[in-house]
């Protein structure tokens, strides 16, 4: 396949309060945000022309900045119309929104409290997260080398752009091993998420996943966990140790890039865990679907 670049791509960017064209959104590289990891961001999914839970993206991404001790200058309210803007701009219906925000070029220390702060908006095309085949069939994971830090260790609540170096390690290791991702634990040892995406298992037909004390509570997991309330599923969350794995049924992933994706195997040496792609996740991801389309639920299916 091959690579469009991300950087030599047609169409405009929404950077500092206007459009831009696609080539010419650059920043310098004496940038704060390259050089320290002051930058937050967000990955949302606009499905048929409508951004899915916009509104809790833009108040997330304030909040990531505020974590981490930076102000983004524009409010929820701007933040959304201009991710409409340009999302409109590129005359896309389904479509990924990644919107970043960073301290800029004006001082470059640890410390740069004069720095600016800028925002830009990005959209294109990104159907799936993993490929369409491997998500019917279930992902296979691996065990990730590292562990998601304590919440007095890393700022773990913000979607911060440091917190990703251990993430994009991970994924890629257990690419080489032909894996499509890598779960990881906490400091602690028990279960945390995948590099990119929350995770739930099925229990006896109980949907269980870990209490988000040092991750990120995604926005697809938290919509989830109201879909199978909806359907009389009872959701709990609690912290899960990985010896318990074996006594799931089922398990997958949440995420706004991967949507619901089954997991088929886990891999954590010496042990190998198989997961059928039952009727609960399958549940889960048709109420998901038809959610993200304002499409209505079906009424019928059951998760027996
Ligand atoms: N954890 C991590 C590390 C992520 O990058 C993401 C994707 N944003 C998630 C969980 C899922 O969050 P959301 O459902 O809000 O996309």
């Amino acid at each position: 396949m091959k690579l469009i670049p991300m950087d030599d791509r047609d169409g405009s960017i929404w950077l500092d309060g206007k459009l831009i064209p696609w080539r010419d959104a650059k920043i310098h590289i004496l940038t704060h945000g390259l050089h320290y990891a002051s930058s937050v961001f967000e990955g949302e999914r606009c499905y048929n022309g409508e951004i899915f839970k916009l509104t809790e993206h833009s108040q997330r991404l304030i909040r990531s900045a505020e974590i981490i001790g930076f102000k983004i200058p524009y409010s929820v309210a701007q933040i959304d119309a201009a991710t409409k803007q340009v999302v409109a701009a590129q005359q896309l219906k389904d479509c990924y929104v990644r919107p970043i925000a960073w301290r800029g070029s004006e001082m470059l220390g640890v410390s740069a409290p004069q720095s600016t702060v800028h925002l830009a908006i990005a959209v294109w095309v990104w159907a799936s997260y993993f490929t369409p085949e491997t998500k019917a069939k279930g992902v296979r994971l691996t065990l990730a080398a590292w562990r998601r830090p304590a919440p007095d260790t890393a700022p773990t609540a913000s979607k911060a752009a440091g917190l990703y170096m251990i993430c994009t390690h991970s994924k890629e290791a257990a690419e080489a091993q032909g894996f499509a991702d890598a779960l990881m634990l906490d400091y602690r040892g028990l279960v945390a998420e995948a590099t990119g995406a929350n995770v739930f298992f099925n229990f006896n037909g109980e949907l269980h996943t870990p209490t988000p004390d040092c991750f990120l509570d995604g926005i697809t997991r938290k919509t989830v966990m109201d879909l199978a309330r909806k359907r009389g599923i009872k959701v709990v969350e609690r912290a899960i140790h990985p010896r318990e794995i074996g006594k799931a049924q089922e398990m997958f992933l949440t995420g706004t890039a991967a949507e619901i994706t089954p997991v088929a195997e886990l891999v954590m040496e010496p042990t190998t865990h198989q997961f059928q792609v039952g009727n609960l996740t399958r549940m889960m991801m048709d109420d998901y679907s038809r959610l993200v389309r304002q499409q209505p639920l079906l009424s019928s299916v059951s998760a027996a």
